[in-house]
């Protein structure tokens, strides 16, 4: 059973690589960022709360987040092991995924952090604003915002899993089968 965090700031690949990892390896493949859209898609009441944060490039509040990403686990509880995509976002999140898999005799096997500088997100996500119709890929301001919340209230996730040694950095920068070798690499030994 692997239980790995795709880890990185927005833009950073995490979603393309983890749609190619879970094939490879058998596993479930949670984002909730891709949650908080098909809330808001079904125009739920979470998702509109969702919206009023996202698009402003702030995150959603932990209690709605924890809430949902254990109703998502809850709900398939007979896979390999998941791969969590956007999730942990903050220490807190992260302590209350540790406690989620503990009640399920698991846990984290390991962070793998896609390392990508900021001006090459930037360029990134502009680029797929322009046909992801997500409106938070629209404006630089709102990126750079979603860039900022990374480095001061995510980034602290890498180092909670790294004081257990658990946490990797792999270069994010590369052909797409270059940096899914690498994540594999890393995979296959957590
Ligand atoms: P993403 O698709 O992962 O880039 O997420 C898009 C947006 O959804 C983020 O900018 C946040 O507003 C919200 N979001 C996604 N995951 C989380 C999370 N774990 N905690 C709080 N907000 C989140």
């Amino acid at each position: 059973m692997k239980n790995i965090i795709l880890f990185g700031p927005p833009g950073s690949g995490k979603g393309t690589q983890a749609a190619k990892l879970v094939k490879k390896y058998n596993l479930l493949h949670i984002s909730t960022g891709d949650l908080f859209r098909y809330e808001l898609g079904n125009n739920t009441e979470l998702g509109q709360l969702a919206k009023s944060y996202m698009d402003k490039g702030a995150l959603v509040p932990d209690e709605v987040t924890v809430a949902m990403l254990k109703k998502k686990v809850e709900m398939n509880p007979d896979v390999n092991g998941y791969i969590f995509d956007g999730y942990p976002r903050t220490v807190n999140q992260a302590v209350h995924l540790d406690y989620l898999l503990k009640g399920k005799k698991q846990k984290v096997s390991g962070l793998i952090a896609l390392d990508v500088d900021d001006e090459e997100i930037v360029k990134r996500l502009l680029r797929r604003g322009e046909t992801s119709g997500r409106a938070d890929d629209k404006d630089e301001k709102v990126i750079r915002q979603r860039i900022k919340v990374y480095e001061k209230e995510t980034s602290p996730v890498f180092d909670y899993y790294d004081l257990n040694k658990k946490s990797t950095k792999v270069d994010g920068i590369g052909s797409l089968n270059q940096i899914f070798n690498r994540l594999c690499e890393v995979i296959d030994k957590v």
